[in-house]
């Protein structure tokens, strides 16, 4: 990911290192360029032009022109906007109203010692939600994430598939169950989502379970059905997290499906697949911003293990090189 965007900052960056001195039109340079990078790595227009702003305001208050080494300084600000944009400080995700619960995120996805982007802080079994369009990782993910849950946070935990849409998907989730060693719930043929949510919780508490992870039914277009069923599932489960899964490959579209499931049924973070992909990374950069939701974790190949935090100064430095 972002190897576009990476190789473009990174000779713009560069050229200005090397320089003793820097005159105001040198950085004025630098930015336009920058801004151009950004763009073409498909990050939203109003998440750029906040960014330029940033750092913009930044160089010039902190006499970047004046200093001893006024390269490092651009390139440290510019590192430091861009932490700030990807866990969502300043700029446009301040501006969302909604967003009440946005530094404490922040400061969480910062914290490299934290033991899982995951909020388990419940009364066990604590149910998960898996929500997104068909095809965008979503029973993978599901998946991926019990498995971690089990491997490193030695959790007991159960999986169930709500999704009485496509037959074969209740029994992809057994099949990944089986690969993985995480269990799954029973499957009753005929019984509706909702049921089955009830019916996993209830199997969660007898069977003490600490996570009972709920795949939802994926759709090729996001439908009032869709955002129906989610709500209902919600609440009679009451999740601790409700995690969409989107393609980052998708561009700028994952961030107007994550914008439209934030809306109509309220997500607490998001997890991006298929970045191994993904040479542009817009969707990554842009998506805290117009959200005002983090990115929690990131999907990187096919294997059960892919499957890494979104970590904001790790980001960054991966941008930075
Ligand atoms: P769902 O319809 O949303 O449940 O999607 P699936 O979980 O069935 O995934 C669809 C396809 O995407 C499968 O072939 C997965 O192996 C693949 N996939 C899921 N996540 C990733 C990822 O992070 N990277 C890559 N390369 N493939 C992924």
């Amino acid at each position: 990911m972002f190897e576009g965007l990476s190789g473009r900052l990174g000779d713009v960056l560069e050229r200005l290192r090397g320089k003793a001195s820097l005159s105001e039109d040198d950085v004025k340079d630098a930015m336009r360029e920058v801004r151009v990078a950004l763009l073409e790595a498909d990050v939203a227009l109003p998440v750029v032009k906040d960014f330029i702003g940033t750092v913009r305001a930044r160089a010039v208050g902190q006499d970047v022109i004046k200093s001893v080494t006024p390269g490092q300084m651009v390139i440290k600000i510019v590192h430091d906007a861009l932490v700030d944009m990807l866990a969502g400080r300043g700029g446009a995700a301040d501006a969302d109203p909604d967003d009440s619960a946005g530094d404490a995120d922040a400061k969480a996805d910062d914290d490299a010692s934290a033991p899982f982007a995951l909020d388990l802080n419940a009364t066990p079994p604590v149910p998960i939600l898996m929500v997104g369009l068909q095809g965008s990782g979503k029973t993978t993910t599901t998946a991926k994430i019990a498995l971690r849950l089990t491997r490193t946070q030695r959790k007991k935990v159960l999986m169930a598939s709500l999704d009485v849409q496509r037959p074969a998907a209740q029994h992809q989730l057994a099949v990944l169950g089986e690969q993985t060693g995480v269990d799954t719930l029973s499957i009753v043929m005929g019984q509706k989502p909702v049921a089955i949510a009830k019916r996993a919780m209830e199997e969660g508490r007898k069977g003490g379970y600490d996570v009972v992870m709920l795949d939802t039914a994926g759709r090729l277009h996001i439908d009032d059905d869709l955002m129906q069923e989610v709500a209902e599932v919600r609440k009679v489960t009451r999740p601790a997290e409700t995690l969409l899964v989107t393609d980052a490959m998708i561009g700028q579209d994952a961030v107007v499906v994550a914008t439209e499931f934030h809306e109509a049924v309220g997500i607490t973070g998001i997890v991006l697949t298929r970045v191994d992909g993904d040479s542009r990374g817009g969707a990554a950069l842009s998506m805290r911003a117009i959200t005002g939701r983090p990115i929690k974790l990131m999907g990187t190949g096919e294997k059960m293990d892919a499957l890494e935090d979104f970590q904001p100064e790790r980001i960054a430095g991966r941008i930075l090189g």
